[in-house]
């Protein structure tokens, strides 16, 4: 059976056309009556809440306001054949009224405010994070130190000393779900609220296959082997830079020891009472966040769309 369960940022498809062939042109695009600018405070998208729900307050760009973002807005793309921009300014103090907002307009934390925007518009707002918090972190080149500038319609830095040209990015990570039969590892983190557990997870590392990297961190946290595996689904994780991709794996070995440095504790929960955990009614055990895709993957997995075969 194929994997249905909505993935917040991914689901939904974009409205967003790349047009990465007009990047070179964003600086005309910019002051075209057509564009377009949606505002950022650090990394917070700028959210209208007059309308009927929320929605991503564009407007139409303020020199004001590009000004004190100080760099070139990065060019989204298209939406309904207009040029899109995004710009990221300092934080603000505080969630709340901000002088440069219209009335009923407000900076507000993505993951928050995600699962009321269309799933578009929820997408267009990754990639406005993502790019524009990538820029952020990069000011200097990694070869030779000296400072960069953003190029190519924001999709590139240029290093102003060794012309060196760095590019977004996108850190995948692998999320998986191990199953022996009618069980499914489950593992908390430390500092994860209290009661909730969720699938493992890692950063992939160089060289390695999205298949090595799933056996790799479940031996790694858990020692639990791990036999065939299977992508899913992913999803764009902007918080800063991750993919996280989706698999499901079948184990071999159903003995945990945990790496106490990576888990607190893990354990395998029957699928029987999967679902009083995705409800919220379970009595020791929370639910992942509904716009975790490792939320996603064990409700594919009670829908019987998720076995490793
Ligand atoms: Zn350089």
């Amino acid at each position: 059976m194929s994997f249905s369960q909505p993935i917040t940022f991914a689901t939904g498809g974009t409205t967003l056309d790349r047009a990465a062939h007009l990047r070179r042109e964003a600086g005309a695009l910019l002051a075209s009556a057509e564009a377009r600018l949606l505002v950022l405070a650090g990394g917070r998208p700028a959210i209208d809440l007059d309308g009927e729900g929320p929605r991503l307050l564009w407007r139409a760009p303020d020199p004001g306001v590009l000004a004190e973002a100080g760099e070139a807005p990065v060019f989204l793309g298209l939406i309904d054949g207009a040029p899109r921009f995004a710009a990221d300014l300092p934080p603000s103090a505080a969630e709340g009224p901000d002088p440069r907002l219209p009335e009923g307009a407000k900076f507000i934390d993505l993951r928050s405010i995600a699962g009321q925007l269309t799933p578009g518009e929820a997408s267009v707002a990754a990639t406005a994070k993502g790019v524009l918090g990538w820029h952020e972190s990069h000011p200097r080149c990694s070869r030779c130190g000296a400072p960069t500038v953003p190029d190519d319609g924001g999709w590139r830095r240029r290093c102003g000393g060794c012309g060196a040209l760095h590019f977004p990015r996108t850190d995948p990570v692998v999320i998986m779900l191990v199953t022996d039969g009618e069980r499914v590892l489950l593992g908390r983190q430390a500092s994860w609220p209290s009661g909730l557990h969720s699938c493992l997870a890692g950063f992939m590392e160089p060289g390695e296959t999205i298949e090595d990297a799933v056996r790799r961190e479940v031996w790694e946290e858990t020692r639990v082997r791990v036999g065939r595996v299977r992508y899913l689904a992913c999803q764009p994780w902007p918080f800063p830079t991750s993919l996280m991709m989706g698999c499901t794996a079948e184990a071999l070995s159903e003995e945990i020891t945990l790496d106490p440095t990576e888990l607190e504790d893990a354990f395998w929960l029957p699928r029987a009472e999967l679902a009083a955990v995705l409800e919220g009614r379970h009595p020791r055990l929370g639910s992942p966040r509904v716009d975790a895709i490792a939320r996603s993957l064990l409700a594919a997995w009670l829908a019987g769309e998720a076995d490793p075969v």
